[in-house]
Order: structure tokens, then C-alpha cells, then sequence
């Protein structure tokens, strides 16, 4: 009998076992892969390893939004680089490098756009309050998720063009200004306007270090574990039962509901209804030894390419890998004949857009290998890179809470508030909450 079973070994669940861990309680962590780390578990093509579901985060400077969640979870010891610059967004041939900083980031769009500073200003102050805001988790931010970010843009910024550049940092989140809640874009972009970082070695380094800490204080990892059902106090597991006080599922939310006994059917229908944010095609590009230079930043074309490079291991300014990505936003749930092509053509694409701000690109490929949304599907059970879409409009409906109708079962993981890094981190507090209380959470974190 363990006091709280975890199902999946991503980020999400493992911060959960590791706050639970240390607070005492007996924990199981099952994951169905192999491997750890759900998004972040990285795969190795001929001997060379790629990234996967991590290019940058924002905040971790000393008192950023993600730098107190990182340092209780042992990730501020990895080796974190920083970069040169938020981001670099390219719109129609023109570059705009959006600085990090508060004052750094006004200063350096006046050098584009000189007649805004006033709302400038008043975006980074309004961005600034809700970054500040992020440690207060018992406050109610209902009426900042249905506000929508558009609105936002529209009052603060009457500049179109500068209102363009402020809504195209590419693949942080989906950019549908009427429905993406002013929440969810200002707290991920103040943290890059905090500062942006990007991890020297494997992403993977982030769930093994967790892992780390779960097992170091007492907690047990099964990998190859598929949990097929869930009732309460009770999970099924590749033909076993593991029994504990309380159940977290960090699996997809709609996932979680099909595998869960004693569901009323609106609840189900309701988890089962919500739309997932777009899913990603990327290119893992190996490059040729000292032909392309090292960039220290994310570039963004047209809101449509993103370019990610590796930070080189070997400390010089060569470049050995980068990643090249796009939003796919309709896919099949099988793969269809011809699926191979379309893989190759949109990666030949893709190099032709990088081209545009990498001219020696093509020429310095080495080898290029693929993952679609069902390459997604397959690993980690999501196909959607940020899952759970989130709308203003119907806030209530799509902000997940991490209570389900069914006693001590809870829910984890970036479909339920905030996505990436920084969501799950927070929301991982949230659920943990649910069973250790959050007084315990307000003292541990120091908030
Ligand atoms: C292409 C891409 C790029 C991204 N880039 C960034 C970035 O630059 N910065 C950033 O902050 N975020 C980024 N993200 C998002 C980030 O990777 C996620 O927010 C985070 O990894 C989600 O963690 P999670 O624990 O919620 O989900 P997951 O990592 O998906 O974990 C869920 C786990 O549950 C397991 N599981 C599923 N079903 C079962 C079952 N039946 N039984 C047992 N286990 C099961 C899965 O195998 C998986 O390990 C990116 C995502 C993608 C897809």
C-alpha cells in the first residue's frame, strides 16, 4: 500500500512524487515507456542524441518565475546557458531581436519602433504584475484567463506592426489572439522577458535529475508499466493492482478519464470535448563539423518556422545540431501511405525557410531525421505539444482543475493550466496541494 501512486514519469509527475517524496508519503511512480521523461525523454539516431520538447526556458534568473520552482527540484545545478536575447522574429524579410530584461526589452524595441515607448512601457508593467504574481497560488486569476490576449494587445498597443512582433515568438504557445487567455501569454512571455535559457546536454538531464531526487528520498520508479484503469484508491497495471491513498494522473486529461471507473458521463463528455493545441513537425538537423556558426538564440519566421540550435558540448562556436520546427494543426491518427514523403518534403521546407536567416544551412546538413504529432502519439500518448487548449471565452470550461469527481484521484500536468516548463511546474504545486495541503506548499516553496 503506497500512500500516492503517480502515473507517467514526465515532468509533471515526477516534480509531484518529488514534492510528496520529501514531504513524507510512500510514492510509486508508473510510467509506460521504457524511458523516462515523457516529452522531455530525447532519442540517439547513429550514435548522435537529439533534444526533444525542450528549447528554451524562461525565468531563471535569481528570483524569476521559474527559478524558486527549478532550485526546490535540484535544476538549478544543471548547466544552463543563457541567451543572447529572448527571441529573434522575423516578419516578412525584417529581423526584431526582442531583448530579455525589463528595461532592456523597451529600449531595445524603440530601436524599431521610436514613438512607443508609452506602451511599451505599459506592456512590459502590465506583464511585469502578472509575473510578479506567479507565486501567489491561492489567488483567484479566473478574470486574467478569460481576458482575452488579443484585447489586451489591442488596448495596450495601438502600433499594428509592433503588435505583430509581440504576438510571434513562434512555438511558446498557440497565438490565437481571441481565444488565448492574457494569462497564459503574459505570464510565458514575462519569463522571457525575465531572461530565456537553454540547457548545455540532454533535456533528459531534467527528469533524471528528478528521478534522482524521488528515488533519494524513498519514492519508487516501474518504467514499462502502462496503467490500463483507475478506480479509487486502486490502479490496474499490466495485469497487477497497486493499491494507495491517493492517485495522480499525469497522463493526458481525456486519457485519464477513458481509463477511470465511477465517471459520471458529463464529466466525461466534457474532458473527452476539449480541443488540444496544435502539434509539431520537427527536423532534427546532425550538421557537418565547422560549418555553421553557433547561434545563441531562438528565431522565429513568419510565426510558421522555428529554429533551435544545440548549445555545442565542446564549448566552441561551431555548431553540431539544431531543430527545425513548424505547427501542424490537422493530423491523422494512423499513419497513411505516403506518410514518409510528406515527412521528407516538409523537412526540405523547412530548410528552404531557415535558409532565408541561415544561408549556408543546406550545405552543412549532415543528416536530418523526423518526428510528426504521431511520432508524439506514440511516446509520450500526446500528440499536441502543448495539450489542452485553453480559451477566454470559455474558461471555466477548458482550465482543468487537478480534482476529479472521484475521491483522491487527482490530475497533472501542462493541459491544465499553464503548458511548458513553467506551467507544469506550477501546476505540479497545485496538485500536490491537493494531498499535503497548501500551507505545507506556502512553507516549503517560501511563499
Ligand atoms: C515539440 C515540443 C517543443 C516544446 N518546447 C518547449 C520549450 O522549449 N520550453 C518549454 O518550457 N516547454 C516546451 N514544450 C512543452 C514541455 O515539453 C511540456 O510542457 C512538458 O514536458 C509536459 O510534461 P507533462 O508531465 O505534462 O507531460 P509528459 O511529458 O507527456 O508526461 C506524461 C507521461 O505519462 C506517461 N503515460 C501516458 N500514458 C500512460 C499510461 N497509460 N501508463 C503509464 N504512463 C503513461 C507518458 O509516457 C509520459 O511519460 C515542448 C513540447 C513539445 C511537444
Amino acid at each position: 500500500m503506497y500512500d500516492v501512486i503517480v502515473i507517467g514519469a514526465g515532468v509533471g509527475g515526477l516534480m509531484c512524487a518529488n514534492i510528496l517524496a520529501r514531504s513524507g508519503r510512500r510514492v510509486l511512480v508508473l510510467e509506460k515507456q521504457p524511458r523516462i521523461g515523457g516529452m522531455l525523454q530525447g532519442f540517439s539516431r547513429r550514435g548522435v542524441s537529439f533534444d526533444t520538447g525542450l528549447h528554451y526556458v524562461g525565468g531563471l534568473g535569481a528570483g524569476g518565475p521559474l527559478e524558486w520552482l527549478f532550485r526546490y527540484h535540484g535544476l538549478m545545478d544543471l548547466p544552463w546557458v543563457k541567451l543572447d536575447c529572448g527571441e529573434e522574429v522575423i516578419l516578412d524579410g525584417r529581423s526584431f531581436l526582442i531583448p530579455c530584461g525589463d528595461r532592456e526589452f523597451v529600449s531595445g524595441l524603440l530601436k524599431y519602433f521610436p514613438d512607443e515607448r508609452e506602451s511599451l512601457e505599459k506592456y512590459t508593467g502590465a506583464l511585469r504584475e502578472v509575473r510578479e504574481s506567479i507565486k501567489d497560488i491561492t489567488a483567484d486569476k479566473f478574470n486574467l484567463f478569460s481576458k482575452s490576449a488579443g484585447s489586451f494587445l489591442q488596448e495596450t498597443i495601438s502600433n499594428p506592426q509592433l503588435r505583430r512582433v509581440l504576438s510571434s515568438m513562434g512555438l511558446r504557445m498557440e497565438m490565437d489572439l481571441d481565444t488565448l487567455p492574457f494569462y497564459e501569454y503574459a505570464q510565458i512571455n514575462a519569463s522571457f522577458i525575465e531572461s530565456a535559457w537553454r540547457l548545455k546536454g540532454p533535456s533528459s538531464l531534467i527528469p533524471s535529475t528528478l528521478a534522482e531526487q524521488v528515488q533519494r528520498n524513498g519514492g519508487e520508479i516501474l518504467t514499462g508499466v502502462e496503467v490500463t484503469g483507475i478506480r479509487e484508491g486502486e490502479v490496474f497495471a499490466e495485469g497487477r493492482s497497486f493499491k494507495a491513498e491517493s492517485i495522480i494522473s499525469s497522463m493526458t486529461p481525456a486519457a485519464t478519464v477513458s481509463l477511470t471507473e465511477g465517471l459520471r458521463d458529463v464529466y466525461r463528455r466534457r474532458i473527452t470535448g476539449l480541443k488540444d493545441t496544435f502539434g509539431v513537425f520537427s527536423a532534427y538537423i546532425e550538421l557537418k563539423p565547422e560549418t555553421l556558426r553557433y547561434i545563441n538564440h531562438n528565431i522565429t519566421i513568419d510565426n510558421s518556422v522555428f529554429i533551435s540550435f544545440n548549445v555545442p558540448e565542446d564549448g566552441s562556436g561551431w555548431a553540431d545540431r539544431l531543430e527545425l520546427m513548424t505547427p501542424v494543426r490537422e493530423w491523422s491518427s494512423t499513419r497513411e501511405e505516403g506518410y514518409e514523403e510528406w515527412k521528407d518534403g516538409l523537412a526540405r521546407e523547412l530548410i528552404q525557410a531557415a535558409e532565408k536567416r541561415i544561408p549556408e544551412l543546406g550545405r552543412s546538413v549532415r543528416a536530418v531525421h523526423t518526428s510528426s504529432p504521431l511520432t508524439w502519439q506514440r511516446y509520450t500518448g500526446s500528440a499536441s505539444a502543448f495539450g489542452v487548449k485553453k480559451d477566454c471565452n470559455s474558461a471555466l470550461a477548458t482550465i482543468i482543475s487537478t480534482r476529479t469527481p472521484i475521491k483522491n484521484v487527482y490530475l497533472t500536468g501542462q493541459s491544465l493550466g499553464l503548458h511548458g516548463l513553467l506551467g507544469t511546474s506550477v501546476t505540479a504545486l497545485h496538485t500536490s496541494a491537493q494531498i499535503v495541503g497548501y500551507n505545507y506548499i506556502k512553507q516549503t516553496f517560501s511563499i
